[in-house]
């Protein structure tokens, strides 16, 4: 067994980086996203397995609108979603 006593002198630029890093590895499941139409608060699934960046077309729950939907997995399980009208 490795003695670890340095871990707390080393600097924390990761936390820095770009929020917090999980310790353990849970990918989300779900997010709460904004419709561009109607502007409510809608949950939607997501497929970790779909790969750490996805790109497909949802509607919304609320308006029945198309969504671009833009899914991006971060190392550590944080993930970014972010919605967008479709062109027409
Ligand atoms: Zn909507």
């Amino acid at each position: 067994m490795k003695h670890r006593e340095n871990e707390e002198q080393q600097e924390s630029e990761d936390a820095d980086a770009g929020g917090r890093w999980q310790a353990d590895q849970v990918l989300e499941t779900e997010t709460d996203v904004t419709c561009p139409y109607c502007g409510e608060t809608v949950s939607i699934s997501l497929d970790p397995g779909g790969g750490m960046a996805q790109e497909y077309v949802e509607d919304c729950q609320v308006c029945c609108r198309p969504w671009q939907v833009h899914v991006y997995y971060a190392r550590g399980g944080a993930v970014e979603v972010t919605v967008e009208a479709s062109a027409e």
